[in-house]
């Protein structure tokens, strides 16, 4: 190495190149690929990750700067991670620098070691053998003190933020310390408990054995909700514990799926030391534990959400996504990957199985597996033998807004509250009731910021744009003909909530939706009000139609199904039935049978005709001969370019003017353009929004006319005030 040796850098910011730094004087080695470096840039210091080196280039050496310092000695990112993540950046038209970054854990980014620090909050407090001779009654005069004794001998050794939770405070806790009575153990506490693989049922049984560990393939598992999907990753992961004791699993799970009792059934499985979670919930500390044990392989399964996916694995075995038609699984700003494709690219550079299950693929991932790219196994039935639940269609047209709920809908539950059982009313819209209208001249209440109605909430009594944030005083008059009569239109689960009050006076009725949690332990206590058993009616919205596993439920009334079915959106039946099959899932998932009530105004359609017969698949095919026909994904390829300005036309004239060059392409490429045309919603939070499709049979033609494109956005100047970005396969329109 001269001291000529180029470095080149990836740094955090927007700029599509990489930088070149020379050595210096003081660096004698220079850093491996992967390595972070800090480095001046405009001024500042920056860390960014190293690429590469060269030893020539055209640019005078002299005109150079210099590597400020070298972080890491060997790669944090290894090679096997640059090449994803370069794929990636390139097909989703991310600059590499960004995109590195978001493959960073945070205290990383920022300059941290990549070592093990046990957090000492995570290590338990336990009794001394001073404080276990100690008899209850020896602090009587520090009462608190007394009671924390006891709590630890009663319950054995507790981290402090547990004991935080349950109203001890840290005085005590450091009173009792000084005295010699308690003592925080050296180890986190750990589950050392095993437990046995179930006995499969035959077709559990096909599906495990289709599943070769060493090679890779992807694997579609499409299993009814209850079929024993996660029993078969549990094997498939044991059987690759046995070919290779040091061998590691990566399981991506939906946001919020991400629940404590996931994580608890793979350590009562495996044991709690060689897993490890990564979530949005942990400590940026804990983050970077978890990270540093995947990459020195002493964590054998990782359990996260979308970002885990660049988690470095050096004994890789196997990649599993939960729930892979989760819309969570592709990032909606900045770096716009998908974690669900990514993980079919990283298991076929390393070689190794992916595994994608879900009760509702997909059409992406089913249409691959229809045409045998993927693997397709099927699990028909719930692994307990349970029949399914009985789903009736009930017609909705003549119910009032107050009601709410059909007569045979209301029987239904009262049948079910009387037999002892639980109830699940689903309604996707939190609030009293979506539109407040005039009831004079027809008006209804909009937000001032969006092209949006304005939700009506009574605790407390506002009105909410659920789109900007924006709240306001309900209003006592019309703003256009002074009326004072103003309706509220519609149903929100705070409305629900009433009815279902007054009609059932002797029931507990608990409102699960983000109003109703936002306190601190609102949700967990309202779930395990719910898990004692008793007869109660639930009243939801999405937060809990996925994971949660209430025994004693046995109906499942779903309000609204007619939103989703003519959303504007080309995903919007898709999504719905993804939805109803998710919440009727809730459904008897014990020894009790379950039923299912959709109400709908729309009771012909063929869609959901498909869906009450409880035939997902059918339905899942319907839909894809649909997106055939109209060749929409996944029999096409989409990119979204949007632009967003406080002012419509900066916005119009600027994709009008992208349109306009990439239009000299589209013919050789083989690529159609749509739009410039306005967003679903127009006006958002103040700024007006507008978005050209790019459409085309081939991601090649896609990825290069997006190259095209975002060079071309580069040269322009543009509105100071607008802002741009480009989504490929966009999950949302
Ligand atoms: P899924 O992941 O498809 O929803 P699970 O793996 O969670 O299904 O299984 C649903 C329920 O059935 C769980 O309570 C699980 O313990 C049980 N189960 C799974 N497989 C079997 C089996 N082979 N025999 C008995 N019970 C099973
Ligand atoms: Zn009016
Ligand atoms: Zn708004």
């Amino acid at each position: 190495m001269s001291k000529h040796t180029r470095i080149q850098v990836a740094l955090p910011v927007p700029l599509r190149e990489t930088f070149d730094y020379l050595l210096g004087d003081e660096i004698s080695q220079p850093p491996p690929t992967g390595a972070r470096v800090r480095v001046p840039f405009a001024g500042r210091e920056l860390i960014g990750v190293v690429l590469g080196h060269s030893d020539d280039g055209n640019l005078e050496p002299g005109k150079l700067k210099s590597l400020q310092a070298v972080l890491d000695r060997s790669p944090v990112i290894p090679s096997e991670l640059i090449s994803l993540i370069r794929w990636s950046a390139n097909y989703y038209q991310c600059p590499l620098g960004e995109a590195l970054q978001a493959a960073l854990p945070t205290l990383l980014r920022q300059g941290d070691m990549p070592t093990y620090k046990a957090d000492s909050s995570i290590l338990p407090w336990q009794l001394t053998p001073e404080g276990q001779g100690l008899p209850d009654t020896a602090l009587p005069r520090a009462p608190r003190q007394a009671e924390l004794l006891k709590y630890l001998r009663d319950y054995g050794p507790q981290t402090w933020p547990h004991l935080k939770e349950v109203g001890f405070n840290r005085d005590a806790l450091k009173k009792l310390h000084q005295r010699g009575l308690i003592e925080q153990s050296q180890s986190p506490k750990q589950a050392p408990s095993r437990e046995q693989a179930l006995a499969l049922n035959p077709e559990q049984q096909v599906a495990l054995d289709a599943i070769t560990l060493d090679q890779f393939q992807t694997y579609l598992l499409e299993g009814t909700t209850g079929s024993g999907k996660t029993e078969i990753y549990l094997q498939a992961i044991s059987r690759l514990f046995t070919r290779d004791s040091r061998a590691q699993a990566l399981i991506l799970v939906p946001e919020i799926g991400l629940a404590p009792q996931t994580i608890q059934r793979f350590q009562r499985r495996f044991g709690s030391a060689k897993v490890v979670a990564l979530h949005s919930g942990l400590s940026d500390r804990e983050r970077l534990n978890a990270w540093v044990r995947a990459c020195d392989a002493s964590a054998q399964i990782i359990i996260g959400t979308r970002s885990a996916i660049f988690t470095p694995l050096p004994h890789a075995g196997l990649i599993i996504v939960d729930e892979e038609h989760d819309a969570s699984f592709k990032q909606q700003e900045g770096f716009r990957y998908c974690a669900r494709d990514l993980a079919c690219l990283r298991g076929k550079t390393l070689n190794i199985p992916v595994i994608l299950g879900s009760a509702t693929p997909a059409l992406e991932t089913l249409h691959n597996a229809l045409r045998d790219r993927f693997t397709h196994l099927q699990l028909t039935r719930r692994a307990s033998n349970h029949p399914p639940p009985r789903i009736q269609l009930v017609d909705s047209s003549d119910i009032s807004a107050q009601q709410g709920l059909s007569e045979q809908s209301l029987s239904a539950i009262n049948h079910h509250l009387k037999a002892g059982n639980q109830v699940l009313v689903f309604l996707n819209r939190r609030g009293y009731a979506p539109t407040l209208q005039c009831h004079d001249c027809g008006n209804q209440i909009l937000c001032r910021h969006c092209d949006a109605r304005l939700t009506l909430h009574h605790q407390p009594r506002h009105l909410h744009c659920h789109h900007c944030d924006w709240q306001q005083p309900v209003l006592s008059h019309c703003p256009i003909c002074n009326s004072h009569r103003l309706v509220a239109l519609g149903q929100g689960t705070e409305r629900s909530e009433e009815f279902l009050t007054q009609y059932f006076p002797d029931t507990d009725i608990i409102r699960i939706d983000r109003d109703s949690t936002r306190t601190k332990n609102a949700l967990s206590d309202k779930l395990e009000r719910v898990h004692q058993g008793a007869p109660c009616i639930l009243v939801g919205t999405q937060m809990i139609a996925k994971g949660h596993h209430f025994r004693n439920l046995t109906l499942a009334v779903i309000l609204d199904v007619d939103s989703g079915l003519l959303s504007a959106d080309f995903r919007g039946p898709e999504r719905m039935g993804q939805l109803i099959t998710q919440v009727a899932g809730r459904a008897g998932r014990e020894q009790k049978p379950g039923e299912v009530i959709l109400q709908s105004r729309n009771q012909n359609h063929p869609l959901l005709q498909l869906l009450v017969s409880g035939d997902y698949q059918a339905f899942s095919r319907a839909l894809l001969t649909e997106r055939e026909v109209t060749r929409m994904p996944p029999f096409s390829h989409l990119a979204l370019i949007r632009a967003d300005a406080p002012v419509a036309d900066t916005a119009a004239q600027f994709l009008q003017v992208v349109r306009h060059f990439a239009d000299a392409y589209t013919a050789n490429l083989g690529a159609e353009l749509l739009g410039p045309m306005p967003a679903l919603m127009e006006k958002r939070g103040n700024r007006y929004r507008f978005l050209m499709q790019v459409k085309s049979d081939s991601r090649a033609a896609i990825n290069q006319l997006c190259q095209l494109l975002v060079e071309y956005i580069g040269t322009l100047k543009t509105h100071r005030a607008l802002r741009w970005s480009i989504d490929v396969d966009p999950q949302e329109m």
